[in-house]
Formats: C-alpha cells, sequence, structure tokens
C-alpha cells in the first residue's frame, strides 16, 4: 500500500510518518509539499489513497482535491484545522471520503486509512448486480441508466450498492454508516444521497429512486420490486 501525503507543514507530515512506522510499517509514503505537486503526483506516483491537507501555500487543498476528482477516484481523506460543519459538507461534497480534524490522534488517522483500505480490497460489490433500469459496469465507480452510464463516486456506489440489494426495503442510517465509516455518520450519508439523487434521478427534488423515511433511513425502490416493506432490511449485516 502506498499513500500521497499532500502537506507543507513538515511537522504533522512527521508524525504521519511516525505513526505509519509504528503502527503500520508495511505502508510507503510519498510527499508533496504544494497542492500543484500533490495533483501531479497523484498521476506520476501512483499511490493507493491520499491524506490532503486543506490550508496549502498555493492551491486550496478543496481545488486540489477538485481537481483530483477530474480524473481519479482514489480515496481522499482530508485534514483539516478547522471543524466546521460548512468546511466538512464542502469537502465530503467535493468527493472526500472521509476527514480528520488537526491535532488528530495516530491511531485514529490509521483506522481510518484501514477502513478506507478494507473497503477497496474487499471483494464484497458484485460487479454484475443490477437493479430495474440500473447496473453496475466493469469498472467500479461506473454505473449505467438504462444505456446511459453515470460516474458514481467510491462511496456514492457502495452506497447505492447496499440500498439497491435491499430494494423496497430501507435500510437505516446507521447500518448505511456502519458498512461504509465504521460509524455513525449521518452528514455523510446526506450528502451523497444528494449527489446519487442528482446523477440518477429524472427529477432530484422529487425522488423516485431513493426515497428518504423521515428520522430512519433511506430506500431504493424500483417500481417492478415485490411488495415494499417498511421493516428494515435484514440482508445487510454489520
Ligand atoms: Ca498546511
Amino acid at each position: 500500500m502506498k499513500i500521497l501525503i499532500i502537506e507543507d507543514n513538515t511537522q504533522t507530515t512527521e508524525v504521519v510518518k511516525l505513526a505509519f512506522k509504528l503502527g503500520w510499517p508495511d505502508v510507503r509514503l510519498v510527499e508533496a509539499n504544494s497542492g500543484e505537486k500533490g495533483i501531479e503526483m497523484v498521476e506520476t506516483a501512483k499511490p493507493d489513497a491520499i491524506i490532503l491537507d486543506i490550508g496549502l501555500p498555493d492551491i486550496s487543498g478543496y481545488e486540489v482535491l477538485r481537481q483530483i476528482r477530474l480524473f481519479s477516484e482514489l480515496p481522499v481523506i482530508m485534514l483539516t484545522v478547522r471543524n466546521e460543519e460548512g468546511d466538512i459538507i464542502k469537502a465530503l461534497s467535493l468527493g472526500a471520503d472521509d476527514y480528520l480534524v488537526k491535532p488528530f490522534r495516530q491511531m485514529e488517522l490509521l483506522a481510518r486509512i484501514k477502513a478506507i483500505s478494507r473497503r477497496l480490497h474487499s471483494p464484497e460489490i458484485d460487479l454484475e448486480f443490477g437493479c430495474g433500469p440500473f447496473h453496475f459496469g466493469q469498472s467500479i465507480t461506473k454505473l449505467y441508466k438504462d444505456d446511459m452510464s453515470i460516474r458514481l463516486t467510491n462511496i456514492e456506489r457502495q452506497i447505492l450498492y447496499h440500498l439497491m440489494r435491499a430494494n423496497g426495503r430501507y435500510v437505516c442510517n446507521e447500518m448505511i454508516a456502519q458498512k461504509i465509516w465504521g460509524e455513525n455518520a449521518y452528514e455523510r450519508i446526506r450528502v451523497n444521497i444528494r449527489h446519487l439523487r442528482e446523477k440518477i434521478e429524472d427529477d432530484p427534488s422529487n425522488p423516485r429512486y431513493l426515497v428518504n423515511i423521515p428520522g430512519k433511513g433511506y430506500m431504493f425502490i424500483y417500481q417492478d420490486a415485490p411488495k415494499i416493506s417498511l421493516s428494515p432490511s435484514q440482508d445487510i449485516t454489520p
């Protein structure tokens, strides 16, 4: 596993290096100290995941993330000193997989990266799976709606996959969060559902496929599905 850290603060980079050295020595860490260099290294160094600081000397981490997402779906963990909801939502909206607020605990960083790595390497998602007009393509981020190709982020794909598997039964928020982040993270679900609706619904403000069960969770509904049930899905176990 190779991880690219894009961070101008050498002290933070050293802390991250030390964390891996002690807790996960198999990981190779490569560094970029500016945004532009980081974007270049996503292509040249071929990392498996990216740790990205928001406050960089040349361009902001948000802009770096936006540009990375134009050509790559690699997992990105944002490092931020801010802990305001708006900043976190902005990072998630631009396609960040997760975020950590500085100062963070070393073990927490390792746990987040391990969770991402598990998801990357788990054969849990059946690429052949389809439901109604939707089926996943050979590339893990490609979804087809009839013949139209839709590009999903890694997180969006996982959420949609779990909801489709439970077609006609709702999946509770806690279950979605646990499946994907290993913890409860309602805001992250909400942002990703909004993006999915914008991508797959004809009218995102009046969703037909991705339905919210207020206070409970979400449900994927395809109309030819068997009877719709308001009891939670049983086949998704944490
Ligand atoms: Ca910085």
